[in-house]
């Protein structure tokens, strides 16, 4: 076997972006154990961090082992049920996800959809919730990456605010890109991913859950489906007064993550939503002035991930194979009812800036 060489790709798709050297750097350093003390205080270090870009003083608050979907399939097993009702809204690839592991955990799933390009009408979900009080959780992704639409959510979370249903939302593609107020907004539960804004590797979920859904939790009838994810053991490890081993910890990914969530601290999480904002904005002139179309409905169009339709008469899939073999760009590809007929242009973390659009547009120029 030869050494490993990746070429250095511009990632420009639904993530992973890339990640500043600053966070690689911190992921060489040497190991400690993940009972060390250091590695403890590290632990607090990341929590109080993370309570910070979620918005909240939810004492639990951390990163669970795993992708984002880790984060969703903690957040359902952890709240549902057998016999449950859960209302969970779809209009694009997560949401049809949602349903599926809530399906799993053995809940009634009461859906409501909205095509894969608009966004979901709020009354709808709240006359729905209102037929349904009996609903556990109510879900809904916030930004929804598979068709690029920002889906507006405070109406529901002021809704649920004095009922029993627990509002669930996902925030993968959100935190640190576009403003997210988990207190504010009456967010019961939430899950998150560390390579979409955060610009951090794939491999950690930061979770967060509200006194509600820890009331839910501690009056549960039977145990947790899965044991790698339960809350109420993995809690007792993530709490700085237990420490008690449920498993190890990825410490690298923890390593990683501190250094991600510093950067965006550093910068200010409401000049990072601006710095997102200009760079779609600057992408989406650029685009509009090449005959391209846009997939999501105007005015909920997603910052930090662009669903572009290229002009009539373009190889969609042809070019964005050749923008990748060529130029070391990666856009995604359209999902569902998109697919072969847009891409998925990220522009996350540090790649949401001018420089990067310029070397997109510049490249498909020479397609036009
Ligand atoms: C990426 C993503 C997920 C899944 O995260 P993985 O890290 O791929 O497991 C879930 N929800 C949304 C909105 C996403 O963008």
């Amino acid at each position: 076997m030869d050494e490993l060489k990746p070429p250095q790709r511009l990632l420009l798709g639904p993530g992973p972006c890339n990640v500043p050297y600053r966070v690689l750097r911190a992921m060489s350093t040497p190991l400690v154990g993940h009972l060390d003390p250091l590695f403890m205080q590290m632990m607090d270090e990341v929590c109080s961090m993370l309570r910070q870009v979620f918005k909240t003083e939810n004492q639990m608050t951390f990163p669970v082992s795993g992708t984002g979907s880790a984060g969703m399939e903690a957040t359902f097993v952890n709240l549902l049920e057998p016999g449950d009702t859960a209302v969970v809204c779809q209009n694009g690839v997560f949401g049809t996800r949602m349903i599926d592991v809530a399906e799993r955990c053995g809940a009634k799933v009461i859906k409501v959809e909205a095509e894969w390009s608009q966004p979901l009408d709020q009354q709808k979900i709240i006359d729905t919730l209102k037929a349904h009080p009996e609903a556990k959780l109510c879900a809904i992704v916030y930004a929804e990456t598979s068709t690029g639409v920002l889906q507006p959510i405070q109406e529901i979370g002021a809704y649920l605010k004095d009922k029993d249903t627990l509002f669930l939302v996902d925030t993968v593609t959100a935190l640190g890109g576009v403003n997210l107020e988990v207190d504010a907004w009456g967010i019961d539960a939430s899950y998150s991913g560390t390579q979409k804004c955060l610009a951090v590797p794939p491999g950690l979920a930061p979770v967060t859950f509200g006194p509600k859904a820890l009331e839910v939790l501690n009056n549960r009838k039977t145990k947790v489906q899965s044991w790698y994810l339960d809350l109420t053991m993995l809690s007792k490890y993530w709490s700085s007064s237990e420490r008690l081993y449920h498993h190890t910890a990825p410490i690298t990914m923890i390593y990683g993550l501190r250094e991600g969530l510093r950067i965006v601290l550093e910068e200010g999480l409401e000049n990072r939503f601006e710095r997102h904002a200009a760079a779609a904005g600057h992408l989406a002139k650029g685009l509009g002035e090449m005959g391209f179309g846009f997939w999501a409905a105007e005015g909920y169009r997603l910052p930090p991930l662009t669903c572009a339709i290229p002009p009539q008469g373009w190889d969609v899939e042809g070019i964005r194979k050749k923008l990748l073999a060529d130029y070391d760009i990666e856009v995604g590809g359209g999902l569902g009812p998109a697919a072969g007929k847009i891409w998925r242009i990220g522009l996350m973390g540090e790649n949401a800036c001018v420089q990067k659009v310029a070397v997109l547009l510049r490249a498909l120029q020479d397609f036009a």
